[in-house]
């Protein structure tokens, strides 16, 4: 009787669960009142308190040792990560929409350690602890990536499509604008404003802009929320797209950069300060627990070369034509307008693919260009001038060498 009425409770539970399921504006927030990392013996205890209990899963990943939390419908608000109890204790410390519905936080541990417990106190004050234990570094009981469950990870776009014919100018152009950062990655920071939401803001003038001048514009993401490098190509791809243009606009430490760049592809890249900034991009990827493995091994390498050695010349020719066309409408550029850096974004073989930096967040005269829809208007008119030129050109070499 005992174990019957026991079933009952547990099938209520889970109804009780579905059906709160879809209320997706019925939010738990996080109570920073009640959260905290603490140190504890050698080790840490994290404890988050919740208005509401959420589903919610912890694992490790390694290099960097971080541990990564998955929460079902958990907002973050305001609060900065920075702005946690003992966040110190911790290294890089992040937070924020993982994808739609989900958020994600990802700790930077000081060393290898162990979850020696992860609990959800669901009566009265909703709260989650998480014990972490140090470990020798050939104990680290990390995983190569989250674990599997239908629960929680969405099937993965597919990699592989046949190649896109190249643009000929008889159908509208098809761009795909990627706004950098997102959810869990605020990108640069600085004066209260975040690279994932200024991109965000300027990428919707850009597609407005092109969309008049009759392209095709699909974003990367619409929205606050992660979307991991590797899925931003595989957009592109999915699409048949014949342009794929990053938007971004980081933060340099040293120096008083300021202007807008354009940055095309180049695995060499010695620059130093092109090689932080392709750095500080992948990374943003792995700190938000994605791990990049072998991408490019999966699709068959020569082929890629191939590709790659017929589409280089037209990303440049493109990174010329827009530098042209922004300097031409007396925008501020860098002193380099042009550059090479190894971002995995513009990895594409056949899509010509450009990453622009609009401004530096570190100079507060591109933050106010930014934020100016004055500038940003003019910015869209002169992208949209210099995607329109090049267009012409490469189309009309398209046909010649088809002939
Ligand atoms: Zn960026």
């Amino acid at each position: 009787m005992t174990r019957f009425f026991l079933t009952m409770v547990l099938a209520l539970w889970a109804l009780a669960g579905f059906a709160q399921a879809p209320e997706l504006s019925a939010l738990a927030r996080l109570d920073p009142s009640r959260s905290a990392v603490q140190a504890r013996q050698d080790g840490l205890v994290l404890e988050l308190g919740l208005s509401q209990p959420v589903p919610y899963r912890a694992y490790l990943l390694d290099a960097p040792p971080r541990l990564v939390m998955d929460f079902r419908e958990l907002d973050f608000g305001a609060i900065a990560p920075a702005d946690l109890r003992g966040a110190d204790l911790l290294g890089d410390l992040r937070w924020g929409r993982f994808r739609p519905g989900w958020t994600r936080l990802v700790a930077e541990l000081p060393g290898p350690m162990a979850l020696s417990e992860a609990v959800e106190d669901t009566a009265g004050d909703a709260q989650i602890r998480v014990r972490l234990d140090p470990v020798p570094a050939s104990q680290f009981p990390a995983r190569s990536g989250a674990p599997e469950s239908a629960l929680w990870d969405l099937p993965q776009p597919a990699v592989t499509d046949p190649p896109h014919r190249r643009q000929d100018g008889a159908t509208p152009l098809r761009v795909i604008l990627d706004p950098g950062h997102g959810g869990i990655d605020p990108g640069a920071e600085a004066d209260g404003h975040s690279e994932a939401v200024l991109v965000l803001t300027f990428a919707r003038d850009l597609k407005e802009a092109m969309t008049r001048a009759g392209m095709e514009v699909l974003l990367t993401r619409e929205e606050d929320v992660f979307v991991p490098l590797e899925t931003r190509i595989t957009v592109a791809r999915a699409a048949g797209a014949d342009l794929f243009l990053s938007l971004h606009a980081d933060a340099l430490a040293e120096g008083e950069a300021t202007g807008a760049t354009v940055y095309l592809l180049d695995a060499a890249a010695q620059d130093e300060a092109s090689q932080k900034l392709a750095e500080r991009h992948d990374r943003a990827d792995l700190l938000a627990g994605v791990d990049l493995e072998g991408h490019d091994d999966a699709v068959a390498g020569v082929l890629m070369d191939l590709a790659r050695a017929e589409t280089q010349p037209r990303s440049l020719r493109l990174a010329q034509v827009l530098a042209g066309a922004i300097k031409s409408e007396g925008l501020k550029m860098h002193r380099h307008p042009v550059q090479g850096a190894d971002f995995s974004v513009l990895k594409s073989p056949d899509i010509p693919s450009i990453l622009l930096e609009l401004g530096f967040m570190s100079s507060e005269a591109d933050r106010a260009r930014l934020l100016s829809a004055e500038w940003r208007g003019r910015m869209a008119a002169a992208l949209v001038a210099g995607i329109q030129r090049w267009a012409q050109a490469d189309a009309a070499e398209a046909r010649l060498l088809r002939q």
